[in-house]
């Protein structure tokens, strides 16, 4: 236990390309290094890596440890799991938190077994107990009414997973400096018995939902999968992405990958229109940090204008076509400048 100090966060590639929602990581993670005073180090698993390295010690890192190795290309998670455990024993972080993605979701619980140590996933927020440098890992529980508060006094590292979505990336910096180590680790823990069959990309529209300016989400109150054409033309007018509420999904109205909330992705847009959604506290898990938010819904008690920056009472099937009209004659208006 008393060896253990570094804040690590594990970063995610793919094809050689750093996710770019890996950066997030550095948010958090320079927020607890600078509170444990300790070295904030970036690890990265995977294949081409050389080019990029260096952007972690840009965005606030200051250690990145790679391992770069044709096998690790792809995320197999019992290869990736065993490098990661080579890693920290060598060694040893005491915190060590990476995003609640599909990569990262499987690879850390993995990983916890292997070290026999604890692991919160899906924090909304993380933060560093006074005095007994413990980390206060907070998630949503029993439905999202409550929120607990989780800390791994016994065992190190201090392992989570925080939603991504949650917190911007630290601007880059160029002047930063910092160490880049490429590890050797030993070959045996690069075998898989993962194979890839073929990659099927998400297709929940050209701009991913999490990485989107402006989310035009629509609810229960859109009544029917047709409708929802509206909410994907004005997507495209702003230049956006559309969500949708679990209600939504559930009715099979639009895919999973759209929804936003608790048990779906967490976006924080600079604009986020909510037609027809009844602002239940497990939605707005998902979207309160974006910077506006608009919601338009026919019941002037509903909950989400709580939340909401600007709100219209009314009847979305009205109001839409008459945003879809204005939308396109600001386009046109702009054409001509
Ligand atoms: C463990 C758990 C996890 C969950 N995770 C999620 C999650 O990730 N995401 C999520 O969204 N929910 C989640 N839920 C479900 C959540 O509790 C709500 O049931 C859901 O968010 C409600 O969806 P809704 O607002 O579309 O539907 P409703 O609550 O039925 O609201 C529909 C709204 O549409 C309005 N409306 C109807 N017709 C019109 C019209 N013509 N014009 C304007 N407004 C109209 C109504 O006034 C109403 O406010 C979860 C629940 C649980 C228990």
């Amino acid at each position: 236990m008393g060896n253990f100090g570094g804040v690590w966060i594990l970063a995610e590639q793919r094809n050689g390309k750093i996710r770019g929602v890996s950066y997030e990581l550095l948010s958090w993670g320079r927020d607890i290094a600078d509170k444990l005073q300790a070295p904030l180090v970036a690890v990265v698993l995977g294949s081409g890596l050389k080019k990029d390295a260096e952007s972690f010690i840009f965005r606030g890192a200051d250690e990145v440890i790679a391992v770069d190795e044709p096998p690790l290309a792809f995320d197999a998670p019992d290869a990736h799991s065993a490098v990661l455990e080579f890693l920290v024993r060598k060694h040893k972080p005491e915190v060590f938190i990476a995003l609640a993605t599909t990569y990262s979701r499987t690879v850390m619980p993995m990983l916890a077994v292997k070290l026999e140590t604890g692991l919160t996933a899906d924090c909304t927020s993380l933060d560093v107990e006074g005095g007994t440098r413990l980390l206060i890992q907070t998630r949503p529980a029993i439905g999202g009414n409550v929120m607990a508060t989780i800390k791994t006094p016994f065992t190190k590292p201090q392992m989570a997973t925080v939603r991504p979505g949650a917190r911007k990336p630290p601007k880059e910096d160029k002047t930063r400096i910092g160490k880049i180590v490429f590890e050797k680790v030993p070959e045996s823990l690069l075998k898989s018995s993962v194979k890839l069959v073929g990659f099927v990309k998400d297709e929940t529209s050209e701009i991913p939902l999490q990485e989107a300016d402006v989310v035009v989400a629509g609810g229960k109150g859109m009544k029917n999968a047709k409708s929802f054409e509206m909410l994907f033309e004005i997507a495209e007018l702003l230049n956006g992405a559309v969500g949708a509420s679990r209600q939504a999904v559930d009715m099979g109205w639009i895919s999973y990958a759209h929804q936003i909330g608790l048990s779906g992705k967490t976006v924080n847009p600079k604009l986020y229109i909510a037609a027809g959604i009844s602002g239940a506290v497990q939605h707005i898990a998902g979207m309160s940090s974006s910077r506006y938010i608009v919601a338009i819904n026919k019941d002037p008690d509903a909950n989400i204008f709580k939340v909401a920056d600007f709100g219209i009472t009314g009847d979305l099937f009205e109001i839409l076509p008459l945003l879809i009209k204005a939308l396109k004659e600001e386009g046109k208006k702009n054409e001509r400048i």
